[in-house]
C-alpha cells in the first residue's frame, strides 16, 4: 500500500523490505532464532543480525530471556519475538452514529477501547473534538511508545493528501490528517474503514492464510474489499461501495430504485421499518433484538429479511470474484448470530459456484471498528518498519 506511506525513501527499498521479512517472520512464527529467521526469509545470516539488531534498537523485537536453544556446535542462540510491552498503535473509526478509538500492541491484541456518539456539527471542528478525546485517553499509556494514529472512516479517502470525503456525513474534501496531526502530534495515516478491517484480517485473522478473499461488511454502511496473495486491491479512492448492489427488495432508495444493498440492511433502515411496525418505540438496535428473541414475529420478520438480502449479496459478489474465502464483519452479522444460519442459506440459494463452506465470520466481534483503525497502521508498520518509525 504504498499510497499510504509517506516520504518512503527509494533508497531504503531493500533494507526496508528486508526488514520487513525479518519482523515478519517474527510475528507469524516467533520466537525464532537468527538462524530460523534465515530460513524462513530466505536472506543471509548476516543480514538477518544486522535487521534483527535494528530492529531491536527500534523496540519492535526483543530476544526471549531463557529460551536460548543450545547448538550441537558453538554459542547458543537467544530466540527473538515481538517486543510486546512498547510499541502501541492508535486507531479511530468515525462511524455515522458510533466514533470509537482504541490502543493495541505489535500483535494487534487490544489494550483498551472507548465509544463515544459521533459529534454533530462542521467536520474540522468534529475531529478537534474526538482528537481531543484520543489525545486523552493515549494519556493513559504513559509507557507505551504510541507510533501514530490509524485513522478509517467510511466514504472516499484520498490518503496520499489526507482528505476525506463522506456523503452521509456531508464532509467534502476535509483536510482530516492536518487536523488531527495538529491535535494529536502523532503521524496520522487514513484509510477506507472496509480497506481498513479487510488489512486486519490479513494481518490476523483468517484471510491470512487464503491465498485470495473477500471481506464483506455490513452495519449502517456496505462494503467489501478483496484480497489476493496477502494484499489489498485497492481501487481509485481506495474504497469501492456496493451500497446500490440490486438484492431484489421492495425497499426506496434515495437513489431513485428499489431493492439497493444499504437501503434494504442498513441500521437505521432496519429500525425505522421496526418502529413504523410498532415493534419497538426507539430506534435501538438492541430492542429489536429483544424483542425477536421474546418472541415478536414482526422483529423476527424484519431481522430475517435483513439476514437473507445480506445473505444474497454476499453471493452475488462471491460469484463475481470468486474467492477462496469469504469473511464476514460488522454488527449486522457479528450482533445478529441466530439470524447467521438465514444468512448462510440466502448466500447458498444464489451462489453459483461449487462449493458453499467458504463463509466465516470475523473474529474480531463487536470490536472490529477500533481494531481495523489499529491495524491499518500496523499493516503499514509491518510493511514498512523503517520508515514508520523514521529509522
Ligand atoms: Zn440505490
Amino acid at each position: 500500500m504504498p499510497a499510504v506511506v509517506r516520504d518512503v525513501p527509494g533508497a531504503g527499498g531493500v533494507r526496508e523490505a528486508n526488514a520487513a521479512a525479518v519482523l515478519g517472520a517474527v510475528r507469524v512464527g516467533g520466537p525464532l532464532s537468527r538462524a530460523a529467521i534465515a530460513r524462513h526469509t530466505g536472506l543471509s545470516m548476516p543480514t538477518v543480525s544486522r535487521q534483527v539488531a535494528a530492529l531491536i534498537d527500534l523496540g519492535l523485537l526483543c530476544e526471549v530471556a531463557g529460551q536460548a536453544e543450545t547448538r550441537a556446535v558453538g554459542r547458543p542462540t537467544v530466540p527473538v519475538d515481538l517486543h510486546d510491552d512498547l510499541i502501541a498503535a492508535c486507531g479511530v473509526h468515525v462511524g455515522i452514529t458510533t466514533t470509537t478509538y482504541g490502543l493495541t500492541n505489535l500483535r494487534g491484541s487490544l489494550l483498551g477501547s472507548e465509544r463515544i456518539a459521533t459529534p454533530p456539527g462542521a467536520p474540522e471542528k468534529v475531529l478537534r473534538h474526538i482528537a481531543g478525546e484520543v489525545t486523552a485517553f493515549l494519556a493513559r499509556w504513559p509507557q507505551r511508545r504510541i507510533i501514530g494514529v490509524g485513522f478509517a472512516i467510511g466514504g472516499q479517502v484520498d490518503a496520499e493528501r489526507g482528505l476525506l470525503d463522506h456523503e452521509r456525513l456531508a464532509w467534502r474534501g476535509v483536510a482530516a490528517r492536518t487536523v488531527l496531526e495538529q491535535v494529536t502530534g502523532l503521524p496520522v495515516y487514513l484509510d477506507g474503514h472496509v480497506p481498513a478491517m479487510a488489512a486486519a484480517e490479513l494481518l490476523f485473522g483468517a484471510s491470512g492464510r487464503a491465498a485470495s478473499s473477500l471481506y464483506f461488511y455490513a452495519r449502517e454502511m456496505v462494503g467489501v474489499a478483496v484480497a489476493t496473495h496477502g494484499r489489498l486491491h485497492r481501487g481509485p479512492g481506495q474504497s469501492g461501495s456496493i451500497a446500490h448492489l440490486p438484492v431484489g427488495t421492495d425497499v426506496a432508495c434515495t437513489c431513485g430504485r428499489t431493492g439497493c444493498l444499504e437501503a434494504t440492511v442498513a441500521e437505521s433502515a432496519v429500525l425505522g421499518r421496526a418502529m413504523r411496525a410498532g415493534v419497538i418505540g426507539t430506534a435501538d438496535m438492541g430492542l429489536l433484538r429483544g424483542a425477536a428473541e421474546a418472541g415478536d414475529p414482526e422483529a423476527d420478520r424484519i431481522l430475517a429479511e435483513r439476514a437473507r438480502a445480506l445473505g444474497r449479496a454476499v453471493g452475488l459478489v462471491r460469484d463475481v470474484v470468486n474467492p477462496e474465502l469469504v469473511v464476514l464483519g460488522g454488527q449486522a452479522i457479528t450482533d445478529a448470530p441466530g439470524y447467521l444460519e438465514e444468512l448462510l442459506r440466502s448466500f447458498a440459494e444464489t451462489t453459483a459456484l461449487p462449493g458453499t463452506g467458504i463463509v466465516e465470520v470475523t473474529r474480531f466481534g463487536p470490536d472490529v471498528q477500533a481494531m481495523a483503525a489499529c491495524t491499518g497502521l500496523l499493516t503499514q508498520l509491518y510493511d514498512h518498519p523503517l520508515s514508520v518509525l523514521g529509522a
